[in-house]
């Protein structure tokens, strides 16, 4: 595995080493993609292999530009309606953490999308993904560059250290912004559905095409690791509270706790009598001292990747507000404590 840098003349590299059917992790607005040429079943193959990602949960197309769409998708087979909302949502949303499920066009293989009639696709709005991108075929599968299930990577690091050799190319552009993956929107169905909350808030969504219908629990075959009960799992044991129980909890010198923001630890910090001492105590983390959920998504991953390495006993972790970026990041850490 070599690590590049997102210097045209590296990309470049990169984008051919894409086409020549290697993996290259790449940094995206969101989390870091672990990309394969979109049109070439080995590859595809190899991502899954590689991530020990069940074959049965589709990837994401990622494209360059909006045209790049009808590399993937066929827009022909979305009624209308459905055509409208599409077409505001990729003028407005899109480069951005928005994912779009849509018919899917015949060229992209079966593998990327597990044999379903319909692809995700996302245009991302990251300068270096968007120029390899452009400059491989146009159309690159990528899911988070992680093993399955595990934390996604947020850092060129976290690839290397959770991917090593298995990942031919690292592109570090540093830390990625946004932190949380896409919100998957699904427009094939009688009225757009989230299947994965994300990085675009459901209120930014509906401001444009009206009412969404939010993720619901399914127990078909057809889902959005969004889905899965168990999933960016720290290797700590993760335990999440609403924000008054988690006020409440005792100080434990060997576990880890998450606040949402500033005034929640303040308030754990007052109830405390049997601190040793005066902080900073080594485990106390807080999402965003101000409460801003964009803010505290940006940091969810860096953070539990950094206390999953301080080797704690446990983690507990503060649910955020329920507006904004705070439903992704309740739906990251709600299956971070799934152990299942
Ligand atoms: P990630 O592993 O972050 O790339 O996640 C991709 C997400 O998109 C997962 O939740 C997938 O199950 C979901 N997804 C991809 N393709 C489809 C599809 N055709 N229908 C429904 N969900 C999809
Ligand atoms: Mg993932």
């Amino acid at each position: 595995m070599r690590i590049l840098t997102v210097s045209d003349f590296d990309i470049a590299l990169a984008a051919e080493a894409l086409r020549s059917g290697r993996l290259v992790a790449f940094p995206t607005e969101t989390v870091y993609g672990l990309g394969a040429d979109g049109f070439n079943p080995a590859a595809l193959a190899r991502v899954f292999e590689v991530k020990n990602r069940p074959r049965f949960d589709p990837l994401i197309i990622h494209i360059a530009r909006v045209e790049g769409l009808e590399l993937a998708a066929d827009l022909e087979l979305l009624e209308g309606e459905a055509r409208r909302k599409t077409d505001l949502l990729c003028e407005k949303l899109w480069p951005g953490p928005l994912t779009l499920i849509l018919p899917k066009r015949r060229e992209i293989p079966e593998l990327a999308t597990a044999g379903l009639a319909t692809v995700a696709v996302r245009l991302p709005d990251h300068p270096a993904a968007q120029k390899l991108i452009a400059l491989s075929t146009g159309a690159v599968a990528a899911p988070s560059a992680n093993p399955f299930g595990r934390l996604s990577p947020t850092r060129a690091e976290h690839v290397r250290d959770q991917l090593g050799d298995r990942v031919d190319l690292i592109l570090d552009g540093g830390r990625t912004r946004v932190g949380v993956e896409s919100t998957v929107l699904d427009m094939t169905g009688p009225s757009p559905r989230i299947l994965r909350p994300g990085g675009v808030p459901q209120e930014r969504i509906e401001a444009l095409i009206g009412p969404v219908a939010p993720p619901q629990e399914t127990e078909g075959p057809v889902n959005a690791p969004g889905q899965l009960k168990s999933h960016y799992a720290p290797r700590t044991p993760l335990t999440l509270y609403e924000k008054d129980a988690m006020i409440a909890l005792d100080f434990d010198p060997r576990g880890a706790c998450l606040f949402f923001d500033g005034a929640s630890r303040d308030r754990w910090l007052q109830g405390q009598r049997d601190l040793p001492g005066s902080g900073p105590f080594p485990g106390i983390r807080v999402l965003s001292e101000e409460g801003n959920t964009t803010e505290a998504a940006a940091n969810l991953f860096d953070t539990l990747h950094e206390l999953d390495r301080l080797g704690f006993s446990r983690i507990r972790a503060e649910e955020a507000p329920p507006s904004g970026l705070g439903p992704a990041i309740n739906d990251r850490l709600c299956k971070a404590a799934a152990r299942e």
